[in-house]
């Protein structure tokens, strides 16, 4: 059984999908969790009354944005003077074809998945250093790989995200931080909503099991990844992606 007591995870993305059930996985195994959102303040309310703010703090602030993340820094270590373990999960998905996707499409693709996982990591990264412990997670996808049409913004932060973790990796060995990422295959939350049955078949029939992904099971991943137990990988992609 893993034990979080004592631990402080912050969780980007924490309203919903992946990151809502893993900030509460986090909670129900003793850690503290700072959880982040973009926007969605009712969802983020509803899950802040569900647990006393001593173990849950529901924060507003755009991961993309290198002065709201270093003021959400501030404020992080003024309340919890370290963090162990964060969780690069904010996402977001513009898909369109390379010759008829827009500039902005690009950019808020690159800047959220990818700017956004820079951003939380460079000021995490000095808070662990100091305790010689933490684990960084950043949630990455098949798609870096694929070449799924109408993703290339999406693919390309996603292909970042593995670099970027093969390099801080190695950067912060020593200080026993681990840094991997997760590579969830097609699981069912409002990321895939704007998708039509057709294109949900299509990629079901992509997956040799035959279905899509339960975001638990993206969830034991990270949390064996964020624990003691797994001290010694670092650098690595876990797909979880049922054979694709
Ligand atoms: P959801 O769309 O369900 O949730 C996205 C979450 O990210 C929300 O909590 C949202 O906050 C938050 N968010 C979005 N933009 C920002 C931002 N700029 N700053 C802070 N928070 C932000 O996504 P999933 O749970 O499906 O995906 C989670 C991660 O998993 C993503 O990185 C995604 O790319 C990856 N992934 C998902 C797959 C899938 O099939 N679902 C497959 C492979 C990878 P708010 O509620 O306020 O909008």
């Amino acid at each position: 059984m893993i034990d979080f007591t004592n631990r402080t995870a912050v969780v980007t993305g924490a309203t919903r999908g992946i990151g809502r059930a893993l900030a509460e996985s986090f909670l129900k195994l003793g850690a503290t969790v700072v959880g982040i959102y973009a926007s969605n303040s009712s969802e983020a309310d509803k899950f802040q009354t569900e647990w006393e703010q001593a173990r849950l703090q529901m924060l507003l602030c755009d991961v993309a944005d290198h002065d709201q993340v270093k003021k959400l820094y501030n404020d992080i270590e003024s309340r919890f003077d370290t963090i162990d373990i964060l969780i690069n999960n904010a996402g977001i998905r513009k898909d369109a074809i390379v010759a008829l996707m827009n500039v902005d499409q690009w950019q808020q693709v690159l800047d959220t998945n990818l700017t956004g996982t820079f951003n939380m990591s460079k000021y995490a990264v000095p808070l662990m250093m100091k305790q010689k412990y933490g684990r960084i997670i950043n949630i990455t996808s098949p798609s870096s790989y694929m070449g799924i049409q109408g993703q290339a913004n999406y693919a390309a932060s996603k292909a970042g995200q593995i670099g970027f973790t093969r390099t801080l990796a190695k950067e912060v060995a020593r200080k026993k931080i681990t840094a991997n990422c997760v590579s969830p295959g097609f699981i069912h939350t409002d990321l895939l909503d704007d998708l039509t049955e057709e294109h949900l078949s299509a990629y079901k029939k992509m997956v040799p099991m035959r279905r899509f992904g339960r975001v638990e099971e993206v969830v034991d991943a990270v949390l064996f990844l964020a624990s003691e137990k797994a001290a010694y990988i670092t650098g690595s992609v876990l797909e979880v992606n049922g054979g694709l």
